[in-house]
C-alpha cells in the first residue's frame, strides 16, 4: 500500500495558517525570515500582506539559499506538446473535452521531429505533455515516445494524466526522469467544481500521483498549483506541506515546484481571461514584472 500525502493534508489546519497568513505582523515575518528552518506557519508569514514590505531581505534569503544548494545554475526546459486529446472536462483549459477543436496526437515520425527542433534550439531538457486518454495517450504510447527519443535528448520528463505505479514503470525503463503533476487547485470544494466529469474528478487519486510515480522509480517529481482557482494563500500554503511531506518521504527523488503560465485558451470560462497580463498578474497575487506590457 502506498502511504500518500492525502491524510496529512485531511489534518491540515489549512484555515488557520490561512488566517495567520492573512493576518501576520512585520515582527512575525522577521522572526519566521531569521529561523534557519522554517515551519509551515513561517512560510505562511512569508506571503502575508507585512511581508510584502519585506521583499528585499526575502528575496536575499531566498538567493542565498538558492545559491548555497544549486549554485549558479537554472535548468531550462522546453515542452513538446504530444497530443491534446483530452477526457476530462476543465473549463480553464482548452485542452477540455467539450471544446470543438482540432485534436492531434504526433506521431513517432512527428514527435521525434518536434523534439531534433528543440535540440537544434540547444534545449537538453524536455517536458512531453500530453492530455488524459487512454486511447490516444496510452502508458504505450508514451513508453513508445521516450523510448524513440531517449538517445538522442538527455533528459526527459512528462507532463501527462495520472497512471497506476505499474503504468508507470515502462515508461521510466524506456528512459524518463521526471514526472510533473499539478493539483491544479487544493481547495477541494474548488476542484469539484471545476472538474465535474472524467476520471480527474477524484481528487485524491491525483494527490497520490507523485508517490506512485516515486513507486515506480521517477528520479525528479514536480507538482504546483493553478493559483488562478482558489484563494492563492491556501494554495501556496498547502504547496508547501505537500512539498514537505515529499522531501520526507520520497527523499530519493528530486522535487520541483511549477508555477502556471497563464493565458487565454478556447471554451468558456472566462473567470480571468478577460484581462490584460497586467490585471492577470495582479489578479494572481503577483507583482508585475517589468516586461509586462
Ligand atoms: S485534464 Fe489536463 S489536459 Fe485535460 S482538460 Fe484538464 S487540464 Fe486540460
Amino acid at each position: 500500500m502506498i502511504v500518500s500525502f492525502v491524510a496529512e493534508f485531511k489534518s491540515l489546519p489549512l484555515a488557520a495558517l490561512v488566517e495567520r497568513s492573512r493576518t501576520a505582523s512585520a515582527a512575525a515575518v522577521r522572526a519566521s525570515l531569521g529561523r534557519s528552518r522554517l515551519s509551515l506557519e513561517d512560510f505562511a508569514h512569508l506571503i502575508s500582506p507585512a511581508g510584502a514590505e519585506l521583499l528585499e531581505p526575502l528575496s536575499q534569503r531566498s538567493q542565498q539559499m538558492t545559491r548555497q544548494r544549486f549554485g549558479k545554475v537554472i535548468r531550462l526546459f522546453a515542452p513538446l506538446y504530444l497530443s491534446n486529446e483530452c477526457i476530462n472536462a476543465c473549463p480553464y483549459c482548452g485542452f477540455s473535452r467539450g471544446n470543438p477543436i482540432l485534436r492531434v496526437t504526433l506521431t513517432r515520425d512527428e514527435v521525434r521531429r518536434e523534439a531534433r527542433a528543440l535540440l537544434e534550439q540547444g534545449f537538453r531538457n524536455i517536458l512531453l505533455v500530453a492530455g488524459e486518454h487512454p486511447k490516444f495517450v496510452s502508458a504505450a504510447y508514451l513508453a513508445d515516445c521516450v523510448g524513440l527519443l531517449h538517445e538522442e535528448v538527455p533528459s526527459l520528463s512528462l507532463e501527462i494524466g495520472p497512471l497506476e505505479t505499474e503504468d508507470y514503470r515502462p515508461i521510466v525503463r524506456a528512459g524518463a526522469e521526471g514526472l510533473v503533476v499539478y493539483q491544479e487547485t487544493y481547495d477541494r470544494a474548488v476542484y469539484a467544481a471545476m472538474h465535474t466529469a472524467g476520471p480527474k474528478r477524484d481528487f485524491a487519486w491525483r494527490m497520490e500521483t507523485p508517490e506512485r510515480a516515486y513507486a515506480a522509480g521517477f528520479r525528479r517529481i514536480g507538482i504546483g498549483a493553478l493559483y488562478g482557482l482558489g484563494d492563492w494563500r491556501l494554495e501556496a500554503i498547502s504547496v508547501a506541506a505537500h512539498a514537505g511531506y515529499l522531501l520526507r518521504n520520497c527523499w530519493k527523488a528530486q522535487l520541483t515546484i511549477s508555477l502556471p503560465r497563464l493565458r487565454p485558451c478556447a471554451g468558456e470560462f472566462q473567470p480571468l481571461t478577460h484581462l490584460s497580463d497586467r490585471e492577470l498578474v495582479r489578479a494572481v497575487g503577483l507583482r508585475p514584472s517589468p516586461d509586462v506590457p
